[in-house]
C-alpha cells in the first residue's frame, strides 16, 4: 500500500459569525461582523461573515475601517460562552475518529488519523465524515485539509474555503505550493512579506530561489524550517491535546470490602481495563493515580510520576498496588479507582526494555486482540478465575 496521508486540519468557516447566524436566522445572508462595539470604534474585527468579506472586511481589521467599508453591516460584541459550548461539541466529533487531536484554537485543530483506517476508512472518508458529523451535531460548516504533514494540511484547508475539502497528495505538492502567495505561509507576517516583495519575491516558487544560507540570513533560526516547509517538508508531530488528559476506571463494590486480597483483585481488574484503553489509543503513560472511598464516603487519592512510561497491566498493577499500600485503610472500602496520565505516543524505541519484557508486551497485545474479537469476558487471568471460584464456593 502507498503511504497513506494521515494529517487532517479542520478549520470552522467564519466561526463566530456563523454561530451568530446559526442562532439568529435573521442574521443569515447578512454581513455580520464580530468585534468591539465601542462607541469610539477602537476594537478590531475578530470574525466577519462571508457576506461581510465581500466588502473587504477581514479579521484583525480596525472596526472603524470595517464600518467605512461596510456601513450597513451588523456589528456584534460576540458571545464567548456560546462559542466555547459549540467548540466542545465540535472537538467531541474529532475525538470520535481519533484521540490524536491537537487544538490550535477554539475552532481549529490538527488530527492524526494514522491507525484509524480499518475502523473509519481512508483519510478522505474520515474528512468527509467529520464534515458531515460537525454539520449534523452543530449546524456549522467547516473546511478540511488532508495531507502528509501539518504545514500542507493547513494550506489545504484554506484552499477551498468555505465548506472545502482539499487533499494534497505527495505528487501535487509542487504544483500547489509554487503559485501560492508567501503570505499563506504561517509565520510570514505583513512586514516580512513586504520585505520579501521588495526583493521581488511574491510567490513560494520565488522564495524557493533563495538557498538555505540566504534564508537563514533573512529569517534567522526559522530559515531552516522555512526552507523545508516551502518544499512541502514538515516534521512536526500532532501533539496530543489536553482533551485526553487521563484514562481511568473505578468500581463501586456491590458490598463494602474489608478483605485486602479481594481489594487487590478488584484493583487488578481495573488495571486491565485502564491499560487496555491506553494501548488501544497507542499511548504510554508516566503518571499513575488511585482513589479509595470508604464507607463514610471519605475519599483518599494518591498519585506518582514514574521515571518510565508504561502501558502493561502488570506495570500499572505493580505501581497502583504500591500507592494503595501507602493509604492507611481502617474502614470498609466502598469504591476503588485507578488511572493513568502524562501521555506520550507509543513508538517502539520508547518501550523500556528493562522494566517490561517483550514477552509481557506480546502477552498484553494478544489478550487485547482476543478481547476485541470475542468480547471482554472471553479471557481472564488466573487471579480473576480464582475470584470466580471463590464466589462459587460461597
Ligand atoms: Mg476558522
Amino acid at each position: 500500500m502507498k503511504n497513506e496521508i494521515n494529517i487532517i486540519h479542520v478549520d470552522m468557516d467564519a466561526y463566530f459569525a456563523s454561530v451568530e447566524q446559526l442562532d439568529n436566522p435573521k442574521l443569515r445572508g447578512k454581513a455580520v461582523i464580530i468585534g468591539g462595539v465601542n462607541l469610539d470604534n477602537r476594537g478590531v474585527v475578530s470574525t466577519a461573515s462571508y457576506e461581510a468579506r465581500k466588502f473587504g472586511v477581514h479579521s484583525a481589521m480596525p472596526i472603524a475601517r470595517a464600518k467605512k467599508l461596510c456601513p450597513h453591516g451588523i456589528y456584534l460584541p460576540g458571545r464567548h460562552t456560546r462559542y466555547q459550548e459549540l467548540s466542545k461539541q465540535i472537538f467531541n466529533v474529532f475525538l470520535e475518529f481519533t484521540p490524536r487531536v491537537e487544538k490550535l484554537s477554539i475552532d481549529e485543530a490538527f488530527l492524526n488519523v494514522k491507525g484509524c483506517h480499518r475502523l473509519h476508512g481512508s483519510s478522505r472518508k474520515i474528512a468527509e465524515q467529520i464534515k458531515k458529523r460537525v454539520l449534523k451535531k452543530t449546524g456549522l460548516v467547516c473546511s478540511v485539509g488532508v495531507a502528509g504533514n501539518k504545514f500542507l494540511a493547513k494550506i489545504a484547508s484554506d484552499l477551498d474555503k468555505p465548506d472545502g475539502l482539499v487533499i494534497i497528495k505527495d505528487e501535487d505538492i509542487i504544483n500547489i505550493l509554487d503559485p501560492l502567495s508567501i503570505k499563506k505561509i504561517p509565520g510570514i507576517g505583513k512586514k516580512t512579506a513586504q520585505k520579501l516583495n521588495q526583493i521581488g519575491i511574491y510567490k513560494i516558487k520565488e522564495l524557493k530561489s533563495l538557498n538555505l544560507m540566504e534564508l537563514i540570513e533573512i529569517f534567522g533560526k526559522q530559515g531552516r524550517s522555512l526552507y523545508n516547509l516551502i518544499r512541502g517538508k514538515d516534521k512536526r508531530q500532532v501533539s496530543i491535546n489536553q482533551q485526553v488528559k487521563s484514562i481511568s476506571n473505578e468500581n463501586t463494590f456491590p458490598r463494602d470490602v474489608t478483605d485486602s486480597e479481594l481489594l487487590l483483585k478488584y484493583l487488578l481488574e481495573l488495571c486491565q481495563k485502564v491499560t487496555r484503553r491506553l494501548r488501544k489509543q497507542k499511548f504510554i503513560a508516566n503518571i499513575v493515580f488511585i482513589k479509595v472511598k470508604d464507607n463514610t464516603f471519605h475519599l483518599t487519592t494518591r498519585r506518582i510520576t514514574l521515571n518510565e512510561y508504561i502501558d502493561s497491566t502488570d506495570d500499572l498493577y505493580k505501581h497502583s498496588k504500591n500507592l494503595l499500600k501507602d493509604i492507611n485503610i481502617k474502614k470498609p472500602i466502598r469504591l476503588i479507582g485507578v488511572g493513568v496520565a502524562g501521555f506520550k505516543e507509543k513508538s517502539n524505541e520508547q518501550l523500556s526494555l528493562f522494566n517490561t519484557s517483550n514477552k509481557d508486551i506480546d502477552f498484553n497485545l494478544t489478550i487485547d486482540s482476543i478481547k476485541d474479537k470475542f468480547g471482554n469476558k472471553s479471557i481472564r487471568r488466573a487471579r480473576d478465575l480464582l475470584k470466580k471460584e471463590e464466589r462459587e464456593k460461597k
